[in-house]
């Protein structure tokens, strides 16, 4: 039997949905049916869209003083249920609960405190012109209206309130749809936003599957603003969609990130660094490395190494406080990430370590795991680097030069990030210049500043998220020009 029947929150309330439809969501760990979710229509986003429309005058007329006083309550009352939003969390995606507990609610907090303290400090440019005709102008942004949102599996939460949190910091309300394998935190925040007393209305979930409740928020007349977050197939289909309608559109979609390792890392330090960018969250961040390049002077010393420590990444029970890798989050993904690692070793490539995981407690049998993946041996035209896998799999090869490491690294469709693994500060600011992504760590990975733009390159993504960009994207700038006599 499921444990949680979830509802849409519409104006306030908790609603089902008006075709009484609703679909199984399973724990990845264990393949069982965890939770009931509505399968919305048309119809319940409509009953959104509707509630978002009346609560828009008011809420976008509020000063900005409530409106970050309200956000910042949200922030505190989801702080004082992290370990309850963070074992819902591991349990809905599959995720070790470590990494629920440290990033994922963690940096939802964050993004409610972050806009709710950036719009009280905006300043507005203006400018006085001053000739034959003196006039002052100035900018006013102005939210949009209905925000739709379109959120992922991977980082539940996290991307969801990604969006949330500036939506309504700079005054919009918003019908928001987060994926239908992880709805129970989305399900669970509506409760934190009567309780912070967040007027009805301004946020309104509804669950259900893309091409149902996801196409109808998309194409809906009275949303003009779309931010979605998810593959790029999707995305592309949404940019068809919303063409004709001229609605603002910000999509942040696929990767397929590489790590550049130069000769003079340290070797410890810079393997265990690569191991958590390759294989955190099961490789199920849009922002893993899924492609290492080792400078051919440290390759088999760095492969080596790589190895032992991806079969030392512990992979089991989300909920186990000493496991570093849980499940992937469902048989379908599951397949398809296996689909790849056989078609490497099909295809000349070596699968050093991998795929199935033997050991694992029996109660775990049943859920969707595959250990820590690494293949060698493939070309550079392979589907397994050519593609987004999105799972714990990563594919090594060596280079020698910088010119022919550049011309790998950039030879996918995909630009979200990537890093660079080298002493040499010189060198590390000649690749990241060269590197056609959105954006380039170096020594580092995953280090996020809010205010710093964030987006992908090629068919990583169209826009820039961040304090200012976000401001730029859910609001239009009107400029008010005054003449004076
Ligand atoms: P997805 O594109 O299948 O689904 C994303 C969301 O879109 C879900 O809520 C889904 O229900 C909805 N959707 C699906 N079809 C739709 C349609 N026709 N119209 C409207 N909505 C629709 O992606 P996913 O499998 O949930 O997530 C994995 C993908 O997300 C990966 O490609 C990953 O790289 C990407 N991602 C990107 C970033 C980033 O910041 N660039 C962050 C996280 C994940």
């Amino acid at each position: 039997m499921s444990k949680h029947q979830l509802s849409n929150f519409i104006g306030g309330k908790f609603v089902d949905p008006i075709n009484s439809a609703y679909l199984d969501s399973c724990n990845p760990a264990t393949g069982q049916v965890f939770a009931k979710v509505p399968r919305s229509g048309k119809e319940d986003v409509d009953d959104a869209v509707s509630c978002a429309l009346k609560a828009f005058p008011s809420w976008s007329e509020q000063p900005t003083q409530f409106r970050s006083k309200v956000m910042l309550k949200i922030a505190d009352i989801l702080e004082s249920r992290l370990d309850e939003f963070a074992k819902l969390e591991s349990q809905d995606q599959g995720k070790p609960i470590t990494v629920a507990k440290a990033i994922d609610i963690p940096r939802a907090i964050y993004n409610f405190r972050f806009f709710a303290t950036y719009i009280l400090h905006m300043v507005e440019e203006q400018r006085t012109l001053d000739g034959p005709i003196r006039a002052l102008s100035y900018v006013q942004h102005m939210p949009v209206g209905v925000a739709g949102l379109i959120s992922p599996w991977n980082l539940p939460l996290y991307l969801l309130t990604w969006k949330i949190a500036p939506a309504i910091a700079f005054g919009n309300t918003c019908v928001a749809k987060p994926s239908e394998l992880t709805s129970l935190t989305a399900y669970k925040l509506c409760g934190v936003f009567n309780e912070a007393g967040l007027p009805p209305g301004v946020v309104n979930i509804v669950f259900g599957l893309g091409p149902d409740a996801g196409e109808a928020l998309v194409c809906h007349p009275e949303v003009p603003l779309i931010s979605f977050t998810g593959s790029t197939l999707v995305g592309n289909r949404i940019a068809e969609l919303t063409a004709p309608m001229c609605k603002k559109l910000s999509l942040e979609l696929g990767g397929k990130n590489a790590g550049i390792v130069y000769e003079d890392v340290d070797l410890d330090e810079c393997v265990d660094a690569c191991i958590r960018s390759s294989f955190s969250n099961q490789g199920e961040i849009c922002l893993c490395t899924s492609r290492l390049y080792i400078h051919h002077s440290i390759y088999n010393d760095f492969l080596n190494r790589f190895v032992t420590a991806a079969r030392n990444f512990r992979v089991g029970d989300p909920s186990d406080p000493n496991v570093n890798m849980g499940a992937l989050v469902s048989a379908q993904h599951y397949e398809k990430v296996k689909g790849y690692i056989e078609l490497a070793a099909s295809s000349g490539g070596v699968v050093h370590c991998g795929l199935g995981v033997d050991e694992l407690p029996q109660d775990c049998r049943g859920g969707h795991y595959i250990a820590p993946t690494v293949i060698t041996g493939l070309t550079e035209s392979s589907p397994c680097i050519q593609d987004e896998i999105f799972g714990p799999v990563v594919c090594i090869s060596s280079f020698q030069t910088d010119e022919e490491v550049l011309k790998k690294a950039n030879g996918v469709r995909y630009g979200l990030c990537a890093t660079l693994w080298t002493k040499d500060v010189n060198r590390a600011l000649t690749i990241s210049r060269k590197l056609r992504v959105g954006t380039v760590w170096t020594n580092c990975w995953l280090v996020r500043d809010l205010h710093m733009p964030f987006g992908g390159m090629k068919m990583s993504g169209v826009g820039r998220e961040s304090g200012a960009d976000s401001k730029h994207f859910f609001t239009e700038a009107k400029t008010v020009c005054l003449r004076i006599k």
